[in-house]
């Protein structure tokens, strides 16, 4: 089943706080001259118009990015927070928001020309315009094939650096123990491999359940020597809307990392507040931040 069309939800609330956490990672790892592999098992269409029917039939990015764009212009953001907007500026250097940048091109701007990028998407119209966007990158690859498989195929990498991307749809049930296997698969073959995860804040068990499941699987590894440490881990969940009537309906959402930058904590630390302000539609927003360093 491939239903879910990322162009309807560019931009929103979900975008803003895994695109932001996103620039901190790349940006981190990038600090160090060694290349790394940027493997983004579920890569989506590269990049999107804000102004086509899409993007416009349930207005996502106005409830997202453009709040907080709104609300930069009475509060100061934090430090992460402009990272994040500097890039989208970049990507706009006509000005305005017209475009947005999903994560192969947040990937794009942000790798250096020897730092591998392996995109990996199904939907057969998402795929092409991923591979136009990408068509003069040297060392860019598109798959259309599981993204899920992705770990089996390229780690370790071959300059033992890499950071994973993974960002399924949860269309069904069965994306989450695909996550948790993902995870466990990637950590035995490279334990070293900087993993985010995103999530979704929906009324299912499986959603609510997979942060804490992440972090057992990831203490039990650590305990079983993956590569003899144990592993940090670094779990932030916004929440800005209530559930519907029904009770469906996107309240926020998380992202879990493994092996997260050391500075990622501070940096959220000050974002998550700033960004639970802008991007509220209730009247009780709220964010969770909790991790473990090694
Ligand atoms: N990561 C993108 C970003 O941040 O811009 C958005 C990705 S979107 C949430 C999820 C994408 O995964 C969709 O484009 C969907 O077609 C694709 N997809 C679904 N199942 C997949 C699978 N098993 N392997 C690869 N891609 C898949």
């Amino acid at each position: 089943m491939l239903a879910y069309r990322h162009a309807f939800h560019a931009g929103n609330h979900a975008d803003v706080l895994k695109h932001l956490v996103l620039v901190q990672v790349l940006q981190y790892m990038n600090q160090k001259p060694r290349p790394y592999t940027l493997i983004d098992t579920h890569a989506g269409a590269g990049a999107y118009s804000l102004g086509s029917a899409e993007a416009r039939k349930k207005g996502e990015a106005e409830l997202g990015i453009h709040r907080v764009l709104a609300h930069k212009a009475r509060h100061k953001p934090p430090e992460a927070v402009e990272r994040y907007l500097e890039l989208l500026q970049a990507f706009n250097p006509g000005g305005g928001l017209g475009r947005y940048p999903g994560s192969p091109e947040i990937a794009r701007m942000l790798l250096r020309e020897d730092d591998p990028l392996m995109l990996y998407e199904l939907h057969p119209t998402d795929v092409e315009s991923l591979a136009r966007h990408q068509i003069d990158r040297r060392l860019t690859r598109v798959h259309r094939a599981d993204g899920f498989a992705a770990p089996r195929a390229h780690l370790p990498p071959p300059s033992r650096r890499a950071v994973l991307v993974m960002d399924p749809s949860y269309e069904t049930r069965g994306d989450y123990p695909k996550v948790l296997a993902a995870v466990r698969e990637t950590l035995q073959r490279f334990p070293e491999t900087v993993i985010l995860v995103w999530y979704p804040q929906v009324q299912r068990v499986e959603a609510a359940e997979l942060p804490r499941r992440l972090k057992s699987a990831i203490e039990a590894l650590g305990k079983a020597g993956a590569g003899g440490k144990p592993l940090g881990w670094l779990h932030a969940r916004l929440t800005v809307q209530a559930p519907d009537a029904q009770g469906f309906g996107l309240a926020g959402s998380g992202v879990f990392l493994v092996n997260p930058p050391w500075t990622l904590h501070e940096a959220l630390k000050t974002s998550l507040p700033w960004l639970a302000a802008a991007l509220a539609q209730t009247d009780t927003p709220s964010y969770v931040l909790d991790h473990r360093a090694v």
